[in-house]
């Protein structure tokens, strides 16, 4: 009896021990080989029953990994296509050619990414100017199978900041810079599941801006960022970049919002009212401007839409700091009440976090923000009153000396797996987590390599 007691509690403590190991060989992140700045905009989608998640690897190459829910197994991560960026161990990490991710109706799944303008080598580009790399697009041997991959040649070099956006009935949208900083933002569009693109159509114009002088070239440079809309629009929140030469800053001011009405094949304002493409400078500032915001500088933020359709927008605002870029720059939240814009103060966010912003059915603001500071945390912010006050709510990841960088909402995300995030510990060791309601989905440490 009593030796059958102690093999009893020998064998218990075997059980402890075990289920301790399984603990700590499970990790947080599913992928520890991201590179630079590794994500971006729209670099994932969940479909039938798997989220598929893009992002830049190794030498800036793209990579993809897969999340089975049912059978909560990871795939790969496998690299998909290789940038002409990343190689020359001269140059600075160039991160704009991060991937962005779709799967089309017949379960392929598409990626685009490498591009910074592409060269001359490339040949003429029509509507802007150079800077390096090329915009590439490679799709999946076999649907729903993240393993085999092979480049087309459908869609123009000269693209950066490459984004997909998928309608209901499956149109692929591609939206991108046709360029450097003086170049058109432009979409090509897909009815055949990626299959053939049309050529790049002009959304808004790149020119000499009035505000040169004999001493200063000054160009009307954009920065655009796309999401789904109501139906079969597309909503799109921009800023304006003064491009300035021979001395050249990252000087951006002003908040604006403007719509896509893919059905109609129309632009409109907040007001309904029509734009003719391409938009210049003049008619951005006299439709679209959701704020002038003066001397204060800005980085570009997104628009999602409330219960009633009204468009809330997210920038970045700083004073200037005299540094390239400005300085440290704080979420400010817009919304159009049917009538006007309104903003808010928004002093209770914390400086530097960006992220995600959706608005929920009782139309409470909910932003989940990515801490860049070192020892962040990724949590959700709630406002109850349009945008006036933010409270801190769930924290869903926390960082010992590491930030986060945060994607867009995955494309019809699955609750447990909504956006892509890079916990950034300097250059050397970043891990890609995937981040859903309740938290990250973990993987055995062995496997996320
Ligand atoms: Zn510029």
């Amino acid at each position: 009896m009593k030796n059958i007691k102690h093999v009893g509690f020998v064998f218990l403590i075997l059980l402890n021990l075990i289920a301790c190991t399984q603990n700590t060989s499970k990790t947080d992140y599913f992928a520890s080989n991201a590179f630079g700045n590794p994500v971006t905009g729209n670099v994932g989608e969940y479909y039938n029953g798997v989220t598929y998640v893009s992002y830049q690897g190794p030498l800036e190459d793209a990579y993809v990994a897969a999340y089975h829910h049912q059978t909560k197994k990871w795939v790969g991560p496998f690299k998909a296509g290789t940038s002409l960026m990343g190689k020359d161990p001269s140059r600075k990490i160039d991160n704009h050619g991060k991937p962005t991710l779709v799967v089309d109706k017949n379960g392929y799944i598409h990626m685009v990414f490498g591009g910074h303008g592409g060269t001359k080598a490339l040949g003429k580009n029509p509507l802007g100017n150079y800077h390096y790399g090329k915009q590439k697009h490679v799709v999946s041997k076999k649907p729903y199978d993240i393993s085999s991959w092979q480049e087309v040649d459908n869609i123009s070099p000269f693209g950066t900041y490459s984004r997909f956006i998928k309608m209901d009935n499956g149109d692929l949208y591609l939206f991108y810079r046709h360029g450097a900083h003086t170049s058109n933002w432009v979409y090509q569009k897909s009815v055949d599941n990626g299959l053939t693109f049309t050529q790049p159509i002009s959304i808004i114009k790149t020119k000499k801006s009035k505000l040169s002088s004999e001493s200063q070239n000054i160009q009307d440079s954009w920065y655009l960022h796309f999401s789904k809309g109501k139906n079969n629009d597309i909503i799109v929140a921009y800023n304006y970049h003064v491009c300035k030469g021979p001395k050249h800053d990252g000087e951006r001011h002003h908040v604006y919002y403007m719509k896509f009405d893919t059905n109609k094949n129309e632009w409109y304002n907040v007001k309904n009212e029509k734009l003719m493409l391409p938009v210049t400078k003049e008619q951005a500032d006299i439709m679209t401007l959701v704020k002038n915001t003066g001397e204060r500088w800005t980085h570009n933020g997104i628009a999602r839409l409330d219960k009633n359709g009204n468009p809330h927008v997210t920038s970045y605002e700083g004073d200037y700091e005299g540094k390239i870029h400005g300085g440290v720059k704080t979420l400010q939240h817009y919304y159009w009440t049917g009538q006007d814009w309104k903003s808010n103060q928004n002093n209770d966010l914390p400086e530097g976090a960006r992220g995600e912003m959706l608005i929920n059915t009782n139309n409470q603001i909910k932003l989940l923000l990515g801490d860049t500071t070192n020892n962040g945390d990724v949590a959700w912010w709630i406002s109850n009153d349009n945008g006036n006050s933010f409270t801190k709510e769930t924290i869903l990841l926390k960082s010992k000396k590491g930030k986060f960088l945060l994607s867009n909402f995955i494309r019809n995300a699955h609750p447990d797996a909504q956006i892509l995030v890079a916990e950034k510990k300097g250059n050397e060791d970043i891990k890609m987590c995937l981040l859903g309601e309740n938290g990250p989905i973990y993987r055995s440490k062995k496997d996320a390599k």
